[in-house]
């Protein structure tokens, strides 16, 4: 079973709930694809195993070759050439690796080259967690190359669950994809209503099926468990602010290592996910 859990805005507690599930369930992978801010690590503690840059492939310039005719300028569709009398100038964070320009030079003066973007990190913490760390370079515009390397690594031998992204952009889309079940976390508040809404639209247009987890359930209005109700998506767990909790996270522990009995709240979200994802399967069997 692979879990994705996302939310639909940062600081619902998206990284606490995966971390704690991860460790509850043990036995499993962690994929942390919240690659500009991951996280996960600072509260699993794993012990490294390797770490290997991430590269992508952008266009190098041969200037011996080039005319200066401004055709892969034109053809970039993400601006990411500029052409001026005598310059070739290339903003490497924008190329997406269309692959265009290499086609349209008339001269074959690009020819592709490595970029490092980040690191893929790799550790084994306990209780059998396997984490993976998407950890892209600081100012780095693009997420998705990194979450898609960090996903290469998902096992299909035990079960994965996946930090996602916060919000409801393409890396958090990338994140989700080919989950068997997203888990939003939210908050009680008009802002995580609102999140969580685009949230619910946007992996519900995926045909992933969702959950949701309330944190800090006590504070805030009733809004997002009115609109779970009118959404007939189902809340798994209402997390109460906890001074215990927060004083553990602000620790770097996470709250199943911290307090006995979020062990047994955590083991039980992972039966209640396993029991969703059965009844998921038993209906696309059926229709
Ligand atoms: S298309 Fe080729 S020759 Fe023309 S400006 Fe670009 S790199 Fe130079
Ligand atoms: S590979 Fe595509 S995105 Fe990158 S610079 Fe060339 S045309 Fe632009």
């Amino acid at each position: 079973m692979r879990v994705a859990v996302a939310s639909g805005k940062g600081g619902t507690g998206k990284t606490t709930v995966a971390v704690n599930l991860a460790l509850a369930r043990g036995h499993l992978q962690l994929l942390d694809c919240d690659v500009e801010d991951p996280d996960a690590a600072l509260f699993l503690h794993p012990e490294i195993q390797s770490v290997v840059p991430v590269t992508v492939t952008v266009p190098r310039h041969l200037p011996d070759r080039c005319t200066f005719c401004g055709r892969c300028a034109q053809l970039c569709a993400y601006n990411a050439i500029v052409v001026l009398p005598g310059q070739w100038l290339l903003t490497a964070e924008l190329c997406k690796d269309c692959g265009g320009c290499y086609l349209v030079c008339p001269e074959q003066a690009l020819v592709p080259s490595s970029r490092e973007i980040g690191t893929l990190i790799r550790g084994l913490a306990d209780h059998d967690v396997e984490v993976v760390t998407g950890d892209l370079r600081p100012g780095e515009a693009m997420a998705t190359p990194m979450i898609r390397r960090v996903k290469k690594m998902a096992s299909d031998e035990s079960p994965v669950v996946v930090d996602c992204p916060p919000g409801t952009a393409c890396a958090m889309v990338h994140a989700v994809d080919g989950a068997d079940l997203c888990l939003l976390v939210t908050e009680p508040t008009p802002f995580g209503c609102h999140d969580l809404e685009q949230a619910l639209d946007v992996v519900g247009a995926m045909d992933v099926p969702c959950a949701v987890v309330i944190n800090r359930s006590d504070l805030g209005d009733a809004g997002v468990r009115t609109l779970c109700e009118r959404r007939g998506v189902p809340v798994l767990l209402e997390i109460p602010f906890d001074r215990d909790l927060a004083e553990a996270y602000a620790r770097g522990q996470a709250a199943v290592d911290a307090d006995g009995r979020w062990l047994s709240v955590f083991r039980e979200l992972w039966d209640r996910l396993e029991e969703l994802a059965v009844q998921r399967s038993r209906d696309a069997a059926t229709r």
